[in-house]
């Protein structure tokens, strides 16, 4: 089947989160961390199944940073490379620790996807601020500049803020929801929370489930069974199994592959996220043998 064909209805997306603000090498050395090395796992990751990749970046000490000149070096290499995975941008900034004009800088790289944090929790030991304020200055660039929100709702009370967001038209169609759960501070990882998530959606809304630490697995499965879409990586999860910590975002991303196809949920292309999600088609500009956007 060519990677552009329809996707077909029961398609699953599957995003690779590759670093996050967070883990550290220490904790577990497989964490890409460098942009080459955020390139290389997104490529593996792309071989691997996941269509979407989700992207931080870290500055020379390893801490996290909102440097755009980063982030288009990783799009770069993942570009440079012949890699058609569907690139997302973090606007999180690591929860407190960048300003919020800082967090807002990739989305002028006209990311495929940026990261919209959509509401204010707990996070961990810090408080992550997402103001109303904030949130409306974010969706007006994103609309302006063509990037797909992916909303990320660490408890119900985000998709409220989604909801109103899109009732005054500061959002648009189509909807890619993220939930975020089993965060210190945020909704429990359940299956009971979820379904709770997933009835709030306006009509037509895509969603996928990144759940955090031992919930990533079943919570993924569990989205994946009910029709959603799933989201895996190091930035939630460093560990395999209990003891055992991942060799790679590939091989999460890897597991995640093999349950969906059991499960009878063929793995979306990029392209076929794309389509699903409303994006642009990417093509191949031959001259450079560089990839861009058809529309921009
Ligand atoms: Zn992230």
């Amino acid at each position: 089947m060519p990677a552009n064909a329809s996707p077909p209805p029961d398609a699953v997306i599957l995003s690779a989160a590759l670093t996050g603000s967070w883990p550290t090498k220490e904790q577990n050395p497989a964490l890409p961390i460098t942009e080459a090395e955020i390139a290389d796992s997104a490529i593996e990751c792309r071989a691997a199944g996941a269509a979407i990749v989700h992207i931080h970046v870290r500055d020379a000490s390893g801490k996290v940073t909102c440097d755009p000149a980063r982030y288009d070096r990783v799009r770069s290499l993942i570009r440079g490379r012949g890699c058609d995975v569907v690139i997302n941008m973090s606007t999180g900034g690591g929860a407190g620790q960048t300003s919020d004009e800082e967090r807002m800088a990739p989305v002028a790289l006209f990311p495929e996807i940026a990261s919209f944090d959509c509401g204010s929790v707990n996070f961990g030991d810090r408080v992550f601020v997402n103001s109303p304020r904030f949130l409306a200055e974010l969706a007006k660039r994103m609309t302006s500049d063509q990037v797909l929100p992916e909303i990320e709702c660490f408890e119900v009370g985000h998709v409220q803020n989604a909801l109103r967001l899109i009732d005054e038209g500061a959002l648009s169609p189509p909807f890619w929801f993220q939930f975020v759960l089993g965060l210190r501070g945020g909704a429990p990882a359940s299956v009971k929370q979820l379904t709770h998530f997933v009835d709030m959606l306006p009509a037509g809304a895509k969603w996928s489930v990144c759940a955090i630490g031992r919930a990533q697995l079943p919570l993924g499965v569990a989205a994946m069974a009910m029709g959603g879409h799933a989201r895996t990586g190091l930035e939630d999860n460093l560990y395999y199994r209990k003891g055992e910590l991942a060799t790679s975002n590939a091989q999460l991303v890897a597991r995640l592959a093999r349950i969906a196809t059991e499960l009878n949920r063929p793995l979306a292309t990029p392209e076929q996220a794309r389509q699903m999600l409303g994006l642009p088609a990417l093509t191949l500009s031959p001259p450079l043998g560089q990839l861009s956007t058809v529309s921009r």
